[in-house]
Formats: C-alpha cells, structure tokens, sequence
C-alpha cells in the first residue's frame, strides 16, 4: 500500500539533490562550518523574501523566539502574553528567559490568538505580545502593534508562515519575528535551524551578538549571550530550497483549494468543518487542519493511519494543559476554545508535491471513516 505522508520531505530532495551535492562541495572546500559564505547569502536572500531589512540565521525556531524576545527587551520576571494553542516551544523559549508567559485564548474560526483576549491580559509587569502565525496564516500583529501601549512589544512568532502576509504586511516588518527551518516547515533545513527577522538595524546586531555569546567582534563581549549560530551546510539547503518556497508555497494553496473542493459535501451536512482563512491573508498552509467530533477524532487518525494516510494532531494539548505549564494554574475550561479544537483538531497531509490523486484518497478514507 502507498503511503501518503504527513508531508513528503523525500519528494522535496529530488528536487534539490544535485544543488545541494554542489553547495556541500563548496562548503566542504572552503572549511565553512559555522557562518561564512553560504549563510550570508542565505540571510540576504532570505531577508529579501521575508520583506525585512534584515535577516540573522540561529540554531533553531525555539533559539530564535528566545533572542528576539531577548532583543525585544524581555528578562527575568517579566510577562509575555502568547496563545494558549500553539506549538510548546512558544511558551518554552517565555520560560527559558526566566519570563512568565501569560496565556489567552484562541478565536473559534481561525484558531489564530484572540487579539481583544491579548490585549485584555497586557498589565504592568508585559513586555511583549507574541502573535502566532499558526498552520500559515498571519494573525492580526499589524493591528496589535498599534493598539498595545508603548512598553509592550510584539514579537511574532513566525514559525509556520514562511511567505504568509497579512493586510499586505509581512512577519516581522517594522517589528520582529522569530521562525524555524525545522526540516517539516515550509522552508525545511536538514536538521535545525531558524532566524530571527526586523527591519530594525540595532535590534539585528543585538540578536546577532547574543546569539554568538555575546559578541560583536571574536573575544570581545559586550552583553552575556549564548551560542546559536546558523551553519554553512544548513544555509545550503536553506538556499535551494528558498528558490523554489514561493512556488512551493503556491502549490500548498492549489492543494489546499482542492481539499475545500472535496470536503464540500462533509462540510455542507456539518460532519466537519474546514479551515477558516482571515480576511486579508495570503495563507501558506503549513497546515491543513479540518475539525470533526471531539469523540470520533483520536479513532479517525488512527484509521488514516492504518490505511497509510499520515494524518496528524497539531497539536493535541493547549499549552496549559501540558504537565510542563501546569504551574501557571490554568484548568480545563479555563481557554474553552482552544480546549475544543486540540479535541476535534484533525491535520491532512499537505506539501508542495501531493497530487490530486493522494488527496482523493485522504478524503474517500477521511469521509468513509467520518461519522
Ligand atoms: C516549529 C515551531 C517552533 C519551534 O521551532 P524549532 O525550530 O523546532 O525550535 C516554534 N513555534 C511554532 C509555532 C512552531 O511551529
């Protein structure tokens, strides 16, 4: 039986193998391991797609909410409001700071943080606002922006929303955003990596030198930093595969019509619902999340996967229901809509390269197996 994976990182090499055998040649002559070259290109061209002015390649997603957050002026004790559904790292990247994060619910259509919730939660002791661009659509940040007071910045949390733009605005711009080249994201690496993007020149070099421990230039250290640097064999990947993330990106949204297409009729009888798109968004679909009944859900994924459909949960416990944030002394029925989602959340498989074929199986399983 063929399987029809969550998402085909084998399908996304083919494309790039022989680039990347080259770009590892040019590494691997130049000795460039960490930074060099490749990543300087990388985070040109990656600013550029971004459209920020700057872009500053790290270790990891999670390395990358930490420093903008940092940069962002987040320490000890402080607040950081952030959605109670997202993936953990949010709130981990809050916690390893020695920060609280401040938990609000989400919006019931598009699952995106509740903006009026967020601004609700800012007190004394916020520092910062973190927007999740959740499954690749772009929550309102543009807006929050305006509307927090002056000592309360926005960082987004910009993870799943490589190309995503919202109101014409994109992740990061006249801000700061943090994402991951985590190897299932939109634009994957082989093996961890992300950056931190803004537009602001100082808030990059301060993000640049704390995550190279501290350093502006080698053995001088200005501020405590750590190390999280971006390597030159990632930033090859990274390049052939940001050359090809637009068209990418385009054939996730043809897919992503054709699923609504196809869904129409357990839609339309009330079996399930579908993605809700926010106005204004050019959506990326990392993510193509359906819900149906709390009760049938956890039977439905095992099925698909049973028939080798790698349907998966994104994600299956809001952050305050994990025992790792337990200590925030949130119960259940405390954020009901993000309470109700992680029940009857159910994601298919979606990547650039799915044809109409795998996704017509995903949905004859999808709706044989549906109550
Ligand atoms: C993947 C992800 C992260 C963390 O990225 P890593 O590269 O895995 O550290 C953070 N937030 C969201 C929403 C993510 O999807």
């Amino acid at each position: 039986m063929n399987q029809i994976p969550l998402v085909d990182l084998k399908a996304a090499h083919a494309e790039v193998a022989h680039e990347i055998r080259a770009g590892f040649d040019r590494v691997l002559a130049d000795t460039a391991f960490i930074g060099g070259e490749e990543v300087r290109a990388f985070e040109r061209e990656y600013a550029e797609f971004a459209g920020t002015a700057h872009c500053v390649g790290v270790a990891n997603g999670t390395d990358a909410l930490e420093l903008a957050l940092r940069a962002s002026g987040v320490g000890v004790g402080d607040e950081v409001v952030l959605p109670a559904n997202t993936f953990i790292a949010t709130a981990g990247a809050v916690a390893r700071i020695g920060a609280r994060p401040v938990l609000v619910d989400c919006l019931p259509d598009t699952l995106l943080m509740d903006p009026e919730a967020a601004l609700k939660a800012v007190g004394a002791a916020t520092r910062a606002v973190v927007p999740v661009h959740l499954y690749g659509q772009c929550a309102d940040a543009g807006e929050l922006a305006a509307r927090l007071p002056s000592h309360v910045k926005v960082v987004e949390d910009a993870a799943q929303s490589q190309g995503a733009a919202r109101n014409g605005r994109t992740p990061g711009s006249g801000g700061i955003a943090a994402t991951s080249f985590y190897p299932g994201k939109n634009l994957g690496a082989y093996g961890d990596a992300g950056a931190v993007v803004t537009d602001d020149e100082e808030t990059a070099d301060l993000v640049r030198a704390l995550a190279n421990h501290g350093g502006v230039a080698k053995y001088r250290h200005d501020v405590a930093g750590f190390n999280s640097r971006l390597d030159g064999l990632q930033a090859v990947v990274l390049r052939a595969k940001l050359a090809r993330l637009a068209e990418g990106n385009a054939a996730r949204r043809a897919a992503a019509a054709r699923y609504d297409e196809l869904l129409a009729g357990p839609v339309s009888d009330g079996r399930l619902i579908p993605p809700v798109t926010a106005r204004g968004n050019v959506h990326v679909w990392h993510l193509y999340v359906v819900r149906v009944g709390d009760a049938e859900r956890d039977a439905l994924v095992g099925k698909l996967n049973a028939e080798g459909i790698g349907a998966g949960v994104h994600y299956p416990a809001p952050v305050h229901l994990t025992p790792a944030f337990s200590h925030l002394g949130h119960g259940r029925g405390e954020f009901p809509h993000a309470e109700q989602a992680a029940d009857r959340m159910l994601s298919l498989p979606l990547f650039p390269q799915i044809t109409a074929a795998q996704q017509q199986r995903v949905v004859d399983a999808l709706t044989d197996a549906l109550c």
